[in-house]
């Protein structure tokens, strides 16, 4: 293992001496929490705070009482390379207010676009690792199990700030797939180089079977994991058993995580009816003794091509009142492509809509959180239009759609001089109407 960077004490170990350097000060400034009282989360493992020593990162808490969190993934498909159009996406992604990029290329030169996107943005920057693992040879089930290290160190040694490893699948997972009615068996794409490796070579998982060394690795640079769920749904009917204890499995891991002093995060589903949500993300974190929670969606529908970015924010609205942390956007073209810069931005305002939404009812984030609402309401009040599109997700856009029908009225289009506001307000100043 490489000695270029030895680290002695990563985050979660100086939380638990009580130690507040500057960048812990400011995450806790930020989120109007104390300082003491977010050093005994980081300790616990209840919120992560993802930032490699290599890299100046923006601090952006995740987890209890931290507000709701929102990534974009961005990155090349093998049909289409276009680094300017990443860039762009990240530069997008940035202005609308995601919190965190993760770069999932698996076409191009991957270490040049890792390292282009990287220097765009101080947000925490994430990868899945093992893509590049697999891109590196001619079938994935070729890949050598060094590789699978070498390729994490490498991306450490970069700078990447967290990483999605889908550890938790191992040999007894992987049978009790074999015997599951799933519909789409494994959609995760990580989780299915995982599984296709394994059966193709009769092993075990090596993320698995050598997570110590994996932990070693990602301790050396204070690389928070986020581990993946291979066996997310993908459709609504495959909410199962299968998923059920790929939980259990991941919260010894995360034992093993705290354990070393590695900071992680556990990801989440996928496809999940309305009415399961709030229960799958509790057993979540009941299985992972609250670690901060990572869910993509969940899309609450399998039929909403096109819109799957509505689809997944509601289920995501859902899932961050009932406790989830972190939640990935979902453009309108998944399932169905590679997303443009339009959809990255569509699929990043959906996002932070639904996390606003969950912080308005989330402990620790209420108040902070209504301010925002408080101050739109005023502005409708006062007809004051400037406030109005200053505070919406896209001002930009909220502007436009005020300006295309617009009349002298002070009020809006929608009801010209019967304004429901100015009525009111009249007569509550008792002036004629
Ligand atoms: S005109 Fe109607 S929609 Fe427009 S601000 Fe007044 S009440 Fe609201």
């Amino acid at each position: 293992m490489s000695t270029e960077c030895i680290l002695f004490v990563t985050l979660i170990e100086d939380a638990r001496k009580g130690r507040a350097d500057e960048f812990v000060k400011l995450a806790a400034k930020n989120e109007g929490l104390d300082v003491e009282k977010l050093l005994r989360l980081i300790a616990k493992g209840y919120v992560v705070i993802p930032k490699n020593v290599l890299r100046d990162t923006i601090p952006k808490p995740i987890g209890m009482y931290a507000s709701t969190k929102v990534n974009v993934n961005v990155g090349t498909s093998i049909d289409h390379v276009d680094l300017d159009e990443e860039k762009e996406k990240v530069k997008v992604a940035e202005k609308f207010g995601a919190d965190a990029i993760m770069d999932l290329s698996s076409g191009g030169n991957l270490d040049e676009i890792r390292r282009t996107l990287m220097k765009l943005t101080s947000l925490p920057f994430g990868t899945v690792p093992v893509y590049q693992a697999a891109r590196d040879c001619k079938r994935v089930v070729d890949i050598r199990e060094d590789e699978f290290f070498k390729v994490v160190e490498k991306q450490a040694k970069d700078g990447v700030d967290f990483m999605t490893i889908h550890a938790g699948v191992n040999k007894v997972s992987v049978e009790r797939l074999k015997r599951s009615k799933r519909l789409l068996g494994v959609v995760s794409r990580g989780g299915a180089i995982i599984v296709g490796w394994m059966i193709h070579n009769d092993k075990e998982n090596p993320y698995y079977a050598d997570f110590d060394y994996l932990l070693e690795i990602l301790k050396t640079y204070d690389v928070t994991i986020s581990l993946g769920d291979a066996f997310r749904p993908g459709c609504l009917v495959d909410v199962d058993r299968v998923k059920l204890t790929e939980y259990v499995i991941l919260g010894e891991l995360v034992d093993k995580c705290r354990e070393y002093g590695v900071q992680c995060m556990v990801e989440g589903p996928g496809h999940v009816p309305l009415d399961m949500i709030e229960t799958s993300v509790k057993a979540m974190k009941i299985a992972t003794e609250n670690a901060p929670l990572y869910l993509l969606g969940p899309l609450v529908t399998d039929a909403a091509a096109g819109y799957d970015h509505i689809a997944a924010a509601i289920g995501a609205a859902v899932a961050g009142m009932a406790g989830a942390d972190f939640i990935c956007y979902v453009t309108p073209s998944e399932h169905l492509g590679l997303p443009t810069v339009e959809d990255v931005k569509e699929g990043v305002i959906a996002a932070k809509i639904a996390a606003h939404a969950a912080d308005l009812v989330k402990p620790g984030q209420r108040e902070k959180a209504m301010e925002r609402d408080l101050k739109m309401s005023l502005a409708r009040k006062k007809l004051d239009w400037k406030t109005q599109f200053e505070t919406s997700f896209d001002p930009e856009k909220a502007e436009s759609i005020w300006k295309r029908r617009r009349t002298s009225s002070e009020a809006c289009s929608m009801c010209g001089d019967l304004c429901a506001i100015k009525l009111v307000e009249s007569i509550f100043q008792t002036k004629e109407i």
